[in-house]
């Protein structure tokens, strides 16, 4: 069987409908090629309804630091607005999406990052209904909610899901965002970022904020599956469709 394709999506790709809908047309292409699951996070929507509500909402190391209480907001942003949002994208465009978190399958469990309240760090534990649900022809859509072991819920951070998802379906994996990829200190692409380069790049203060997590999970994926895996912009719909040909787009972080 071909292998599956886990694509990462920020919640930011909402509000660009151009590119929304170039890229769905795109995945609806790849669909029916090989089986994919999107996996997406919504951070700037999660952001903007707990400013609306008059909450303070902080970030370390590029991670949303969140108090239980914020629990109610942002899972109600990310597993209700934005992933049905992103179903109802999927269908107009004769995808048969379906919406789901993390917990849904127990597809993954997650530790508590006491560090930062109700933040989850995922690992990958059954992949048996994202197979059930892309054997029947689904598309699997994943919001960034977990679980923990004894049941409760957290946010986890999109790009760790999305490196955890592939994991358990041993697919290939590709974070698209909202940059043409990761850029070098002059703002132009790096084409290509191995094991030595990318610890060095965060500690030169190059790589910031949320590319951090990002190129760490994209490097532990690449490490597990020892295949490399992409970051690119979705802003380019062609960066997708060259990435799922096996062709060069964005960054290659290598292992
Ligand atoms: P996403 O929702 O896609 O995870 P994030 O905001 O978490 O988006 O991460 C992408 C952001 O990381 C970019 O929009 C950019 O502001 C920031 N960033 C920090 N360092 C870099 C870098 N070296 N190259 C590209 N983007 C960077
Ligand atoms: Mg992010």
């Amino acid at each position: 069987m071909t292998t599956p394709l886990v694509i990462k999506l920020g919640g930011r790709v909402l509000t660009d409908a151009a590119a929304l809908n170039a890229l769905f047309s795109t995945v609806h292409k790849l669909a029916a090629l090989r089986p994919l699951v999107l996996v997406h996070g919504g951070g700037d929507q999660v952001q903007d309804l707990l400013q609306r509500l008059g909450e303070v909402s902080t970030k370390t190391a590029g991670q949303r630091v969140t108090p239980a209480g914020h629990m109610p907001i942002v899972a109600g942003v990310l597993a209700g607005d934005v992933n049905s949002q992103l179903c109802a994208v999927a269908q107009q465009h004769g995808l048969k999406s379906v919406g789901l978190t993390l917990q849904a399958g127990e597809t993954l469990i997650c530790a508590v990052d006491t560090s930062r309240g109700a933040v989850g760090i995922p690992t990958p534990n059954s992949s048996k209904l994202l197979q059930l649900l892309i054997d029947s022809d689904y598309l699997p859509i994943l919001s960034s909610i977990g679980v923990s072991a004894d049941g409760q819920r957290l946010n986890v951070n999109a790009d760790l899901a999305a490196a955890a998802v592939a994991q358990v379906l041993h697919a290939d994996l590709i974070l698209l965002t909202d940059v043409a990829g990761i850029l070098d200190r002059d703002g132009l692409l790096i084409d290509s970022i191995n094991a030595t380069q990318a610890p060095q790049l965060i500690s030169d203060g190059v790589v910031r904020d949320g590319m951090v997590v990002k190129l760490n999970a994209a490097l532990q994926a690449a490490q597990h599956s020892r295949r490399s895996i992409a970051v690119a912009g979705w802003q380019d719909a062609n960066a997708l469709t060259r990435l799922a040909k096996g062709e060069a787009a964005g960054t290659r972080i290598r292992y």
